[in-house]
């Protein structure tokens, strides 16, 4: 039996080549776990702007909509510079987002012990982190009306207007509580209500709805520049942060670097509920296309194969899964083997992307 769809989009650069390894991955689990996925594949970026003429066929946003998760690699690449903003590939990328209504991003920072020394923090305090960063992505100060730069010369004023909404902040804090009863069942929530009306308004309803959907889950809060600092002084404290779409934008970056390489990062985007009751949701290595080492068979897989990870906890509630799958990059990563984004000065020969599926594949 299916145990769900997934809609495989390479795109462009690494894209395909990281997805090649989450490819071998998917098979594993069904010829070796009986978890077998109803899987297809289509273009999306530079690669659909090619075939069809746009950087996201209607047909491939209508199947986007009907699985249970959209995994992308990435788009982009230098050839696609000069078309017009509308066929631009990183379009098709905003079109996922926007019809499947992804209000909820999710950006872990894990460290790999075998990579603490990629840290600039001190072993003890980065060995062993584990936390969830959940931005809001699709209201906030980047929407907010009204907006602009308004007046003459020197008389002239910019606008930016912070608008969050009661059912905005409800969905994503909904989202936050249900990620952390999957983990360690601890939510700090982050604005600053201490200087921003909508911040008064987020706690406010972030502590309701736990009051009255989530007693189980333990909440705090935090304004957001003493979370920063947390952040960086004793991040083990936090399981799950939720917070705004700014603040979240610059901690989720910060919380992703206290740990090591763009190779490394995976994120999820949510949405909401569909009948199933699993969420809309779309996985995706942070990192971008990597035109500069494109085809050459160097880029890092891990990232790509660990948003395969989070897909395997949030959307099919497969968290021991998922625990496998980690626990094999961990050993890999132990053993010694490092793409070359991941070397050192010390001479180490780096795999390629196949020999570190290979690898990992050898280990689960
Ligand atoms: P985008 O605009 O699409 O986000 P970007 O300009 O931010 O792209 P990325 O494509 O994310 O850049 O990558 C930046 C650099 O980091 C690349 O040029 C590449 O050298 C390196 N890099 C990114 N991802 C990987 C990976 N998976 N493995 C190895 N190196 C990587
Ligand atoms: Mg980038």
């Amino acid at each position: 039996m299916s145990v769900g769809s997934i809609l495989i989009l390479p795109g462009d650069g690494i894209g395909p080549e990281v997805m090649a390894q989450v490819r071998r991955i998917i098979d594993w689990y069904g010829e070796k776990r009986g978890l077998d996925f109803d899987v297809s594949e289509d273009l999306v970026g530079g690669a659909a702007y090619d075939k069809y003429g746009v950087p996201l066929a209607d047909e491939t946003m209508d199947k986007a909509q009907q699985v249970d998760a959209v995994l992308l690699g990435a788009v982009g690449g230098p050839q696609y510079d000069v078309l017009d903003f509308s066929l631009k590939p990183e379009r098709g990328l905003l079109r996922l987002r926007k019809e499947m209504d992804l209000y909820s991003n999710l950006r872990p920072a894990q460290c790999f012990d075998a990579l603490a020394d990629f840290s600039s923090l001190k072993p003890e305090i980065i060995s062993g982190l584990d936390i969830m960063i959940v931005r809001e992505l699709t209201g906030g100060v980047y929407f907010g009306e009204p907006r602009g730069i308004f007046g003459e010369g020197d008389a002239r004023y910019g606008i930016n207007t912070q608008r969050y909404t009661v059912p905005e902040i409800e969905r994503v804090a909904r989202s936050a509580f249900e990620l952390a009863r999957k983990r360690d069942g601890r939510v700090c929530s982050m604005e600053k209500g201490n200087v921003m009306e909508s911040g008064l308004l987020w706690r406010e309803i972030v502590q309701k709805v736990h009051d009255e959907e989530y007693p189980d889950v333990e909440l705090s809060h935090m304004y957001a520049d003493a979370g920063g600092m947390q952040l960086v002084r004793a991040p083990k404290q936090f399981d799950v942060i939720v917070t705004d779409n700014l603040f979240g934008d610059l901690l989720s970056d910060v919380a992703a670097m206290l740990t090591g390489s763009l190779g490394m990062l995976p994120s999820a985007s949510l949405g909401a509920p569909m009948e199933n009751g699993r969420p809309k949701a779309m996985y995706e290595p942070v990192h971008g296309s990597a035109p500069d080492i494109a085809g050459q068979g160097k880029a890092n897989p891990i990232a790509c194969i660990l948003s395969f990870s989070m897909a395997l906890r949030y959307s099919f509630d497969l968290g021991t899964e998922a625990d496998r799958l980690d626990a094999a990059i961990e050993k890999v990563l132990a053993d010694g083997l490092r793409t070359a984004d991941l070397l050192g000065q010390d001479g180490v020969q780096p795999v390629s992307t196949a020999e570190m599926g290979d690898a990992i594949l050898a280990a689960l």
